[in-house]
């Protein structure tokens, strides 16, 4: 018998109205270890009206007190970051390294950050108009916002949106990704403890049966969502009945720049283990899985890659002598081998290639790809213009700058880019001209709390913030 886990509505932990549940499954293992709910429309309805509810009481409180609620909230990820991290690495594939300093430092410091933000959502400006009167505008919580969440950060996502969204005053629903949702449901258990019934409700299920009607609902003024960018589309559509405002935090098919004057050892570690080799198996939205190299240091730099590369160790990721784990799902297996495939007839292989139970005897019933890279002059193929998210990325050489930049730009994404160089000039054109929502230069991923984070074109707009949670209200009082 596997654990089953249950909705949040209103402060109280439900099962699905239907009755139904969906398997959640160990992508290491091919294990189904726990039941989540398949949640449909009744329990969105029920979420939704939960939160409307709850929402005249939560933003009248003082932000002060907002602040005090959500430091109870860091408090939890403290207290039980590491369960956290466990179930979630269970469930997802991520290292369990990885998931425990984010499930426990990580999102504290979200929470608390959101905590020390709440008074940013009370203040406004006042404008003299005339000597008799003066304008002032007032920031308002928008009311319930609709959180959507990935699969390959699901804790981490559900806190970005739910501790600046609830800082600003709105009351909020979360639909955790139905590949990944153990890890949200357990934080659900202990949260209903620490906030007010209502104020953050989370309802599991697909996207199909959960998070469309979510989306839709007339009751939500607002909706964030984390995912692809085939999702974000359809989501637009679905809220353009009720003209819902969105953040969007979509793919990616990042560029990372190697010119020749670069330190080639640190470059080698940035476009490979930085980037889209990564401990979760590239499946990471700003993966620089596009390499773009300079002819004179071609050979140097692949001679570095390969040797990092072999040292990759794919296996159990609760292993600590691992360094990359499985896809999430069998599908997404499917797509990332689909890509091998139609690669291997595009482009020339580089490294790696190989896929499947053979990669790692041990746990057979896993998802295992192996890094890969291929290299090719053509920039229009498939795999040099889709979205892989898994550990494959392509390698296109260049000879000038503005080469490199066209190829750069040539992309429907713009999330992130990597640029490797000494030369500081080229530098800061390539932060001006590089079409991409991050830039990191002699650095990559750095998706900093610190820093605002949001892509451009395919890969969306907005991003998760205080202030983005409210709106402006224009107010005069003449004399
Ligand atoms: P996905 O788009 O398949 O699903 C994301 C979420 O949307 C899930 O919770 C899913 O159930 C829900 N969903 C699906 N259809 C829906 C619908 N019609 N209405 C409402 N909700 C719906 O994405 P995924 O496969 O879970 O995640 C991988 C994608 O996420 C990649 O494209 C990746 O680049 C992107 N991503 C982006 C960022 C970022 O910050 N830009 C971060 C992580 C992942």
């Amino acid at each position: 018998m596997t654990d089953a886990y249950r909705n949040l509505i209103g402060g109280t932990l439900r099962p699905p109205e239907s009755g139904r549940w969906l398997d959640a499954e160990n992508p290491a293992t091919g294990e189904v270890w726990a039941r989540i709910p398949a949640s449909g429309q009744a329990d969105v309805d029920a979420a939704v009206e939960a939160a409307k509810n709850a929402f005249p009481g939560w933003s009248a409180q003082p932000a002060a007190v907002r602040g005090h609620f959500l430091q109870q909230v860091a408090k939890v990820f403290a207290e039980h970051g590491e369960e956290l991290a466990r179930l979630e690495t269970r469930d997802n594939g991520r290292l369990l390294a990885e998931n425990i300093q984010r499930a426990g430092t990580g999102m504290a410091f979200v929470w608390n950050q959101a905590a020390g933000r709440t008074l940013e959502a009370v203040t406004g400006d006042s404008v003299v108009l005339d000597p008799g009167s003066f304008g002032f505008t007032r920031r308002e919580p928008y009311g319930v916002v609709a959180a959507i969440v990935p699969w390959n950060a699901p804790l981490a996502m559900l806190s970005s949106k739910a501790a600046t969204a609830l800082a600003a005053g709105n009351t909020v629903v979360v639909k955790p990704p139905e590949q990944a949702s153990v890890s949200s449901l357990r934080f659900a258990e202990l949260v209903a403890e620490v906030l007010p019934p209502g104020v953050l409700n989370i309802v599991a299920g697909t996207g199909e049966e959960a998070g469309d009607p979510l989306v839709r609902h007339r009751d939500v003024r607002k909706i964030t969502m984390t995912g692809s960018t085939r999702t974000g589309r359809a989501i637009q559509r679905a809220a353009a009945d009720h003209l819902t405002p969105s953040v969007f935090e979509l793919g990616g098919k990042s560029p990372n720049i190697v010119f020749a004057d670069a330190d080639l050892d640190a470059a080698a570690r940035g476009v490979t283990v930085e980037s889209v080799f990564t401990g979760n198996a590239g499946q990471v939205c700003v993966a620089g899985s596009r390499i773009l190299v300079q002819r004179p240091v071609l050979d140097e730099l692949l001679k570095r890659v390969r040797a990092i590369t072999e040292r990759i160790v794919l296996g159990d990721p609760a292993d600590p002598a691992t360094t990359m784990g499985p896809l999430i799902s069998r599908a997404q297996y499917d797509r990332v081998v689909g890509y091998l495939t139609s690669g291997a007839e595009e482009a020339e292989l580089v490294l790696g290639g190989r896929h499947g139970p053979g990669l790692v005897p041990a746990l057979p019933g896993g998802y295992w790809v192996e890094p890969t890279l291929f290299t090719t002059t053509d920039n229009s193929l498939r795999i040099c213009q889709e979205e892989i998210f898994g550990p494959v990325a392509v390698l296109v050489p260049f000879d000038t700058d503005d080469e490199a930049l066209a190829l750069a730009n040539d992309s429907r994404y713009g999330l992130a880019a990597g640029v490797w160089t000494r030369d500081l000039a080229r530098a800061h054109r390539f932060v001006r001209d590089l079409d991409a929502g991050n830039v990191w230069v002699n650095a990559y991923r750095q998706t900093r709390y610190e820093l605002p984070f949001s892509g451009v074109k395919d890969s969306g707009y907005g991003h998760d913030a205080v202030l983005e949670f409210t709106r402006e209200k224009a107010a005069v009082i003449a004399s």
